[in-house]
């Protein structure tokens, strides 16, 4: 089941009088950023660092959390400020804040350049100065610090997320990591306490086989670990085939996955909540 984009207040009116009715959902305010770095990290994936007054009390976030970014319409400057409670601005997307700087009142975020879409379209032309508003954070990913074998599988929209999962495992962990990109030239360093184990996956450029390299790669695994923990972060058909891939073929029960849909092919601004639990 899909479940609407929603970011609940951190604010939410646990100490508010009981009427019977369920207490209204509040949106944070959003917040007002600036574009104050860029890199060039290969040549699909630009790292955008925002930064601003307006973080001010923006938390640390935990690994794989989500933010919401609103970019310019077409013939903006500069998105308009939405309304705490008004309509949901169009151009908004779900990224992962990579890394949060609370001192600097700077996040960064790592945008894959896939083609067209607002904020794929906005981060190839993205120049030091440019706003954006951002709202959030929402949850992400509770990593099993106990458990000793990690099968992380994604393609390049959650390598983000997954650079956040590793980030938070410690020494005694193990990481199976499978990365889908779209060439061998987006590879990189991957940084962990936990020893790993990392196959990057060239899919290229025909985004309808996403999903392939990752299913092929992990029907090669010689085994997979009765007691891994498996996130898996990818294009949404794609992730439910392999979640499937992993319990009919490849031993591995329901409770050990979590899913995650990240995009969807032919889709515009597919829902951040995706889990494929209708499938
Ligand atoms: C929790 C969460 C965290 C995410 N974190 C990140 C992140 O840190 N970095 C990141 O780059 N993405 C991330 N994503 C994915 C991102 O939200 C989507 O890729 C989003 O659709 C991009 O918006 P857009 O405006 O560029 O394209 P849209 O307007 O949404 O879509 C336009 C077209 O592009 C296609 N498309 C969208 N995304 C992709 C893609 N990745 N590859 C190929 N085709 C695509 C769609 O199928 C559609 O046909 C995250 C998603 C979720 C749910």
């Amino acid at each position: 089941m899909t479940h609407p984009a929603a970011i609940p207040s951190s604010s939410a009116s646990s100490n508010a009088p009981s009427t019977g009715e369920a207490p209204k959902r509040q949106r944070r305010p959003p917040r007002r950023v600036e574009v104050s770095k860029i890199e060039i990290l290969s040549p699909a994936m630009r790292r955008i660092t925002l930064k601003g007054a307006e973080l001010e009390g923006f938390p640390v976030t935990g690994p794989a959390s989500y933010i919401k970014l609103i970019f310019p319409e077409p013939g903006q400057t500069e998105p308009t400020r939405p309304l705490p409670d008004g309509p949901r601005a169009v151009s908004m997307r779900t990224y992962t804040p990579l890394v949060v700087r609370p001192e600097a009142l700077e996040v960064d975020v790592d945008f894959v350049l896939h083609g067209e879409g607002p904020a794929s379209t906005w981060a190839a032309q993205a120049a030091v100065g440019q706003v954006l508003f951002l709202m959030g954070p929402g949850p992400g990913y509770a990593v099993d610090t106990a458990a000793t074998q990690h099968l992380l599988i994604a393609d390049d929209s959650a390598l983000p997320a997954v650079e956040t999962i590793l980030a938070a495992l410690p020494a005694t962990a193990h990481a199976q990591v499978l990365l889908e990109v779209i060439s061998n030239a987006e590879q990189r360093v991957l940084h962990s306490a936990a020893q790993l184990d990392v196959r990057w996956l060239a899919r290229g450029t025909d985004h309808r086989t996403a999903g392939e390299p990752l299913a092929k790669a992990l029907r090669a695994l010689p085994s997979i670990a009765t007691e891994a923990r498996i996130y898996l972060a990818c294009e949404a058909a794609a992730m439910r085939r392999i979640r499937q891939l992993l319990i009919d073929d490849l031993g591995v029960s329901r409770s050990q996955i979590v899913g995650r849909g990240y995009w969807k092919l032919d889709v515009v601004n597919h829902p951040d909540h995706d889990y494929g639990d209708d499938a």
